[in-house]
């Protein structure tokens, strides 16, 4: 088994490890890993593959940390649980029925781990008619809020409370209130949102025109607004509070596997994975910090890790029990898999290129196509050994695979906290600071440290100087050529943020979560310009983050001398 830091130790213990009915903790880290694997493995059996060869080497992946599965198969597997997947999508129609029916379904899909997106582009608005009572509809929000607090109320298990994505088409009569809705702090506190638009709203943009706000009850066009109003109004609402996020639906369309199953309006909560409604994602993110010889990528070690991943995830789909059958059958019949990586910036560290450098973008394009293509030789592999996926003859995708989708970029939140590596594609946060979760976890970046001892300029006073700023830029003990491979969340231009989110879109079937970090002092109107840099770019979609524009970011950016 690899090595797990102090901070591994501590989310292992508070979240993942199995307890008794007492509450007391019944395994170790390393049983653990095996739990996973060996029930992961099991899945050969059903087509007449080897389980132990294939077990050990899932428990070698796993346990030394060189690739992990997301967190409800890290804490389900092998359990009675058994619920593996992240990531879901449910349909929420416009009926009383088909509304409490998802924030049920939610309920389940949250007790065993997982998060949940919906568009509520199809509910009526506000003050619209309800035929059967009389009476008056309340409108997308004021249904969200219940989504919410059912949501608020249901620990996962004691370990997590859930996360929900909700999304509004920009043609919805209600999308103003939307936009605003998150600006009361206590509202909606479980959901990220995301306006959706579309190509006809990008047109109207360019060309100046308005367009149609309709009522999706009655396809009546209720009004027209001004793309560029509105989206001035997004920017501002996502200046202040991070949210609404935006959609290009046009794209993810354009890249739906299955379009014949339906059109893709909704994301999960990190906005990862596009889905179709009961579709949903088991995710897994392979540590690049483990494939290099600390100078260089060991694109050998790489391609083993993307197969033997592949396989883990195609089991893992096979090994899953989901809440609600319509997933079931939905899951069953595309097979969405969900690999990515985390530890890019560690990466970048060992091969000396700045995150902040054109080398870095280029070198983000060159490994991603890399494990892209492996994960889809794996896919059909698997399509050659098991079947392809059944909806495969009417899905887009020419050679028979496996999956109908192999690769994303997910946050990995709290599995880079077990693997001890900077969080999926993102720059890292600091090199020393304390994350304000599970009462506290002192985190130190040991490529920096190792680095610091072998120019000569480490001491326990600098990293203990440099706990909790958001840069090192300017401190003068620290070598220039250092303090560039270890620039941070704070130091990447919003350009470059959205610049390295396209690079990895470019090759990945499902999208990429990324936070572009904006400082506090960013205006509406660069908010603003972001959208629209992504919409050239071609993201599927965008979430701001200005410093200090949320009450629960706690660190300061004074610099230090
Ligand atoms: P992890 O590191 O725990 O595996 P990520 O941070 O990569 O998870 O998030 C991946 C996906 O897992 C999210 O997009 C979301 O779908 C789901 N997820 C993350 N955190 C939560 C949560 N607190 N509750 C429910 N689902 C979550």
């Amino acid at each position: 088994m690899g090595s797990l830091d102090g901070v591994a130790e501590t989310v292992l213990h508070r979240r993942y490890l199995q307890q008794d009915e007492e509450g007391t903790i019944v395994e170790t880290p390393d049983e653990m890993f095996r739990r996973v694997a060996a029930n992961l493995a099991t899945a050969e059996a059903q087509f007449g593959g080897d389980v132990e060869p294939t077990e050990e080497r899932f428990y070698e992946a796993i346990s030394n940390l060189d690739f992990l599965p997301n967190s409800p198969t890290l804490m389900n597997a092998g359990t009675e649980l058994q619920q593996l997947a992240a990531c879901f999508v449910l349909p929420v129609e416009d009926s009383i029925d088909s509304i409490f029916t998802a924030v049920k379904q939610t309920a389940l899909i949250h007790q065993s781990g997982g998060g949940t997106g919906f568009s509520f582009s199809q509910l009526r608005p506000e003050g619209d008619v309800v035929k059967k009572t009389g009476g008056v509809a309340s409108g997308p929000v004021s249904f969200m809020k219940i989504f919410d607090a059912a949501t608020e109320q249901i620990k996962q298990g004691g370990r997590r409370r859930g996360a929900n994505m909700g999304v509004l088409d920009v043609t919805h009569p209600d999308v103003e209130e939307f936009i605003t809705s998150k600006s009361d702090d206590d509202v909606l506190r479980n959901f990220n949102l995301s306006v959706a638009t579309d190509a006809e709203f990008w047109e109207a943009h360019a060309s100046g025109d308005a367009y149609e706000i309709v009522n999706p009850r009655t396809d009546a066009t209720v009004r027209q607004a001004t793309p560029d109003a509105i989206l001035d109004e997004i920017a501002e609402a996502a200046w202040e509070t991070g949210d609404p996020g935006l959609l290009f639906l046009d794209t993810i369309n354009e890249h739906n596997p299955t379009p014949h199953l339906g059109r893709i309006e909704a994301t999960n909560p990190c906005g990862e994975v596009p889905e179709l409604p009961y579709e949903a994602c088991i995710l897994g993110s392979i540590n690049l910090g483990q494939h290099t010889d600390g100078e260089e990528v060991d694109w050998e070690k790489l391609r083993d890790t993307v197969h033997l991943a592949v396989r883990f995830l195609d089991n893992a789909i096979e090994m899953s029990e989901f809440p609600v059958p319509e997933i079931e059958e939905m899951v069953t019949n595309t097979r969405r898999l969900g690999l990515g990586v985390m530890g890019f910036h560690d990466m970048l560290v060992d091969l000396r290129i700045p995150y902040v450098s054109e080398g870095a973008v280029e070198f983000a394009d060159e490994l991603i196509e890399f494990v892209h293509e492996e994960s889809w030789a794996a896919s059909r592999q698997l399509a050659d050994e098991r079947e392809p996926f059944p909806e495969w003859e009417n899905s887009i995708r020419e050679a028979p695979m496996r999956n109908a989708t192999t690769t994303t970029i997910a946050p990995t939140g709290t599995i880079s906290l077990i693997a001890g590596c900077s969080a999926s594609i993102e720059p890292i946060y600091n090199v020393a600071y304390t994350k304000h979760v599970m009462g506290g976890l002192d985190i130190v970046n040991d490529r920096f440290v190792d680095m610091a001892r072998e120019r000569g300029f480490y001491s326990e006073e600098l990293v203990e100087d440099l706990h909790g700023w958001t840069t090192i830029q300017n401190v003068e003990r620290i070598p220039d050529d250092v303090k560039r491979l270890f620039q941070t969340a704070h130091d990447v231009p919003a350009d470059h943020h959205l610049l390295v989110q396209a690079a990895f879109q470019e090759h990945v079937d499902n999208a990429v979560s990324k936070t572009v970090n904006l400082p506090q002092s960013a205006s509406v109107d660069d908010v603003k310009e972001i959208f629209l840099s992504a919409r050239d770019l071609d993201l599927k979609g965008i979430t701001v983050f200005r410093s200090g524009s949320k009450p629960e970011q706690v660190l300061g950016e004074s610099p230090l001398k």
